[in-house]
């Protein structure tokens, strides 16, 4: 306890442990001291994203798409208190080559992502806190637990932000593992091997859809050649999880608009 664990190698000190939990994020140390026998597997998104905030607030997740003379880009944004809001740019590899936010310093492309949004922005800044262009990694260990040790949360697998699940999934993970030991009692093997029974269909559900949803950012400039209400139809039917029905429900006018699009482009093209 109350001690850093900054590489793989000071695991070594706690081989005589009952149980270690690797809740230590998509770096995990706990993971890469095992690398081997958890087997991870790792795909880099292409686009790049920054993550920012800003005092101007949206009610809820909502996206906003824009293109500019170097290409498309869009922001994911949620209030996250009563005077604040995330603020996440994102934009396809070519865009952000094109735009030089490659070669910019982090203020310039804190500046810049402020212009491509202004009219959304309100005259509000971003907010830079370390915020680098980074790729997402999509993350998944082959194995959950290797004798004692488990790996829970981003340890574990990403969520691609776009479903915007990771947190919940990584405290389900902890309460699965609470309940599991509950039930098992000391059978750390028992224990382990029922949490994983129990969470992996879950998971790999959920995970599924989200990775089919971060495919569809990595196509966004094709996407933003739709017209606005196909771009929207598509856009909720990424993950493959929503059906016509199913929209029909939550959304009648906006079903009602898609259906009248599409009985016009039938007659236009007959
Ligand atoms: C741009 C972006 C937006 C997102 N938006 C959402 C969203 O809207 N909703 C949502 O649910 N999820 C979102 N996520 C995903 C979410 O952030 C993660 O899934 C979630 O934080 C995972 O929790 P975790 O505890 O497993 O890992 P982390 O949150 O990464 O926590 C790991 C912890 O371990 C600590 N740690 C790491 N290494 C060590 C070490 N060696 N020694 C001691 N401590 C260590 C870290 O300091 C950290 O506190 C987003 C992710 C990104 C990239």
């Amino acid at each position: 306890f109350e001690r850093n664990i900054a590489s793989p190698g000071d695991l070594k000190d706690l081989q005589d442990a009952d149980l270690l939990i690797g809740a230590d994020g998509a770096n995990s140390v706990v993971r890469r001291a095992l690398e081997a026998e958890f087997a991870p597997e790792f795909e880099w998104l292409t686009n790049r994203f920054a993550w920012y905030g800003t005092a101007q607030l949206f009610d809820c997740l909502s996206l906003t798409f824009r293109t500019n003379e170097h290409g498309s880009f869009v922001a994911h944004h949620y209030r996250h208190s009563q005077t604040m809001s995330t603020f996440v740019v994102e934009c396809d590899e070519a865009t952000w080559r094109r735009a030089g936010l490659d070669c910019m310093s982090d203020e310039e492309s804190r500046v810049y992502s402020q212009l491509v949004f202004a009219p959304d922005l309100d005259g509000k800044p971003l907010v830079s806190n370390k915020s680098i262009w980074r790729q997402f990694v999509l993350l998944a260990s082959r194995r959950w637990f290797v004798g004692n040790t488990v790996l829970i949360g981003d340890a574990l697998r990403t969520v691609h932000f776009s479903i915007g699940s990771g947190t919940r999934l990584a405290f389900e993970d902890a309460i699965a593992l609470d309940r599991a030991f509950g039930e098992a009692g000391d059978d750390v093997p028992r224990a382990l091997a029922a949490f994983e029974r129990e969470r992996r269909p879950v998971v790999e559900k959920i995970i599924a859809a989200a990775n089919l949803s971060s495919y569809w950012y990595e196509r966004l400039p094709e996407k933003m050649t739709l017209e606005p209400w196909q771009l929207a139809y598509d856009y909720m039917t990424r993950s493959g999880r929503m059906t016509d029905e199913r929209l029909r429900e939550l959304s009648p006018k906006f079903m009602a608009r898609v259906d009248a699009e599409r009985e016009r482009v039938r007659s236009v093209g007959t």
